[in-house]
Order: C-alpha cells, then sequence, then structure tokens
C-alpha cells in the first residue's frame, strides 16, 4: 500500500529538527537520491559517525553529484542515552497500521510513547525527502550487532535489491523480513524504493564505522550519483576486498525472545559461525536451548534490550540465485494458482494459500524462488505474499 504521509506536515511534530537531519550533499539538478538512515537503534552510533566522515570528504575534496546524498538520525533520544530503544524496538513499528495511527496523534501531539514521536518526525522527513526526489531512490539503514561480526548486508529478497547489494563487497542475507514485522527497510520498499540495511560489525568496533563508509562511498557511487572517482582511502579498501566471498544466505529460523524467559547466549559466538542441528548455544529458564537445523548463526544476542536471540541462516548456491531470477523474469509465478493446493488468497494475485497436505515439499523453498514471503501459518495452510516492485520500480 502506498501510504499519504502529507498529514505529518500538518502536525504538531517534535523540535528536535536540527539534529534529525544530519546533513546533505548535492544539488537541485535530476539524479538519484541516497538517503541514509543512522542509529535508529540508539547504542549504534557507528552509521551517524560514518556519514560525517563521508560528508566531510566530500565537500574537503569538492566531489562532483548528480542528485544528492541525505542522513537521517534514528532514534535520537536513544543516541542520546546511549540504548538500544526508550520505550520499545523504533525498527519494528513501520506497519501500515501502526503509522496511520501515530500519523492521527500526531496531530494532537500527544504520542504513545518516546518511539512514537521519534517515528512522526521521521516520516515527516521521509516525506519531504521523497517528494522532493528528482530520480530513483535508495536508502541504506545503517546498523552493528552486538556479537562480533564480519560487515553483511541485509534486503527484502527483491531483484533490485539484489542487484544493488552486490556492489557491497559484503555477505548478503535474504529474506529476514520474513521473521521481522514493522522495520523500516520493509516500509521503504513497499514504497517501491530500493533499500538495503548494512550491518557493519560490532557496536563499539572502530571498523565497523570504516565499513558504513565504504558501504556509503559505493552506494552513491553504484546508484549513479557520484560522478567524480571514489577517494583514495576507498579505493584503496575496495581493491583490498576484492577478492573477499560474497556469499549469499537465507534466513531460515528467528529464536524469538519471550517475557521473562531469562534468555542467555552461550559465550563465544559469532555472525556466521557454523552450528549443528541440536547444538546447545544458549539457555533460559526452561533450560537449554538448541539449534533446530544445521546451518550458521547469525546476530546472536549480547545485550539486554532486544526481541531476538539468534537467527539461523542457510547458505544459497549461485546457480540457485541465477534459477531464482530466471523463473521471476518469466512471470512463473502466474502459473501457481492452477497447481494443486495453491489458490488465491480472498482474490488477490499477489497472495496465494497454500495447503502443506496437498503441496508438501519444499513449498518455502519454491515460494522464495519465485519472489514470495511467508506471511502466516494458519493451521496446515500457509499464507504467501509476493513481493512488489521485484524488477521495476512503480
Ligand atoms: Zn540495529
Amino acid at each position: 500500500m502506498k501510504l499519504n504521509i502529507n498529514t505529518a506536515s500538518k502536525a504538531n511534530l517534535p523540535t528536535t529538527s536540527a539534529q534529525r537531519n544530519i546533513g546533505s550533499y548535492g544539488d537541485d539538478t535530476a539524479g538519484p537520491t541516497l538517503l541514509c538512515i543512522c542509529g535508529i537503534h540508539g547504542n549504534e552510533p557507528s552509521g551517524l559517525q560514518a556519514f560525517h566522515r563521508v560528508l566531510a570528504t566530500l565537500k574537503e575534496e569538492e566531489h562532483e553529484v548528480r542528485g544528492h546524498l541525505v542522513g537521517l538520525a534514528g532514534n535520537l533520544k536513544a543516541l542520546k542515552q546511549k540504548v538500544r530503544f526508550i520505550h520499545e524496538d523504533l525498527n519494528r513499528i513501520w506497519s501500515v497500521a501502526r503509522i496511520t495511527r501515530v500519523l492521527e496523534d500526531s496531530v494532537s501531539g500527544n504520542f504513545q510513547n518516546a518511539e512514537e514521536e521519534e517515528q512522526a518526525e521521521i516520516l515527516h522527513h521521509l516525506e519531504e525527502i521523497f517528494s522532493q526526489s528528482k530520480g530513483p531512490i535508495y536508502v541504506m539503514d545503517l546498523h552493528t550487532t552486538s556479537s562480533v561480526s564480519q560487515p553483511f548486508v541485509t534486503i527484502n529478497d527483491t531483484i533490485r535489491n539484489r542487484e544493488f547489494a552486490k556492489n557491497l563487497p559484503f555477505l548478503m542475507v535474504l529474506g529476514i523480513e520474513e521473521f521481522l514485522d514493522g522495520t523500516v527497510l520493509s516500509y521503504v520498499n513497499e514504497l517501491g524504493h530500493i533499500a538495503i540495511g548494512v550491518e557493519s560489525g560490532q557496536h563499539q568496533d572502530p571498523y565497523s564505522i570504516v565499513w558504513h563508509e565504504l558501504a556509503i562511498w559505493l552506494a552513491l557511487a553504484h546508484s549513479g550519483c557520484l560522478q567524480s572517482e571514489l577517494p583514495h582511502h576507498i579505493k584503496e579498501k575496495v581493491q583490498l576486498l576484492a577478492t573477499t566471498e560474497k556469499n549469499v544466505f537465507e534466513v531460515r529460523h528467528r529464536k524469538e525472545l519471550l517475557k521473562n524467559e531469562q534468555f542467555e547466549m552461550n559465550p563465544g559466538y559469532t555472525n556466521f559461525d557454523n552450528v549443528k542441528k541440536g547444538q546447545v548455544i544458549a539457555k533460559n529458564v526452561h533450560g537449554n536451548i538448541q539449534v533446530p537445523e544445521d546451518g550458521q548463526i547469525l546476530m546472536p544476542l549480547y545485550q539486554k534490550l532486544g526481541e531476538d536471540g539468534f537467527f539461523i541462516v542457510r547458505q544459497i548456491k549461485p546457480l540457485w540465485l541465477g534459477i531464482s531470477k530466471w523463473l521471476r523474469s518469466k512471470g512463473v509465478h502466474r502459473l501457481l494458482p492452477y497447481l494443486p493446493g495453491i489458490r488465491k488468497y480472498q482474490g488477490q494475485g499477489h497472495e496465494l494459500l497454500v495447503n502443506t497436505k496437498i503441496a508438501k515439499y519444499y513449498v518455502i523453498e519454491f515460494f522464495h524462488l519465485l519472489g514470495f514471503r511467508k506471511k502466516t501459518q494458519m493451521g496446515r495452510h500457509i499464507l504467501f505474499s509476493r513481493r512488489k516492485y521485484d524488477f521495476e520500480a512503480p
């Protein structure tokens, strides 16, 4: 759904705009817009620092751009207090229903909590940035993790997101939105813009800033925004990383944290460590927590605040990525409602209901290949929804 967020302009907005807009570079010429969202989690300031570095170099070396680069700070109150969030995770409240209510609340200025106030103001800025843009829009959401990590990119699995994310010399994780509701990336994606998340490393690791800086420069270059050459120190890093592996993974499992379960990761796990089915990697009030299937661990929780204990991901072979792109380009998904056990949901073409008693094997994998995400499980039925704007902008 394309949201009309005009109401935010008339609302009583909080007065923190000066810090919200962390800077921009470019001019009025038609060209792409690259928007960086920095610190939507308040204990992750790396993106802000990287953005300032990029901005300083752009100005100092007088780089030429078409379109512009703009940076928005995420959770300002939480950034000040150096905590992930104040009342709730600002990166889990971007559902259509929630946004509609927050926009209503913004008219009176009576917000229900700190994060809703932050969200209203970010929405206002997004509306302004998107409406003024004179070309394609690219959004990068800059994060870090509580565990030690090599940098990786997370995307909603559209071909357009994949192609753009491939320009970064990092590992890629597809389909995390199937497990996380209400992320800002999904919201922006649904509007039809290309959107990628960059998890650059551990919160306090100085290299996290370096990788975020590299990500911003490469996004500037590959979006067509940057007209001059990359700065010398960035070119050096690109060369250094030219031969690193850029494996692609899909998310298979999320350990959701329940209230008062006293979840505790066993020490020593870092992102993309191999784990085996049955391996004990954490504990809670009920005892040991085992890994449900072979794979690699992602984002094990080594901080107090958070709703995800860990994720399990699995590598996708390049061949399957190629097959998936080809199948989607041929529109194979249109044949699905004619297969046994599959029917359109409430007459909608982009949502399909699958009876797993009839369609039994590799159902989720097959639907992923064709560009669908699993929405919900309803008894023996699974509801899949096809991702919008897979190949083309709206
Ligand atoms: Zn984060």
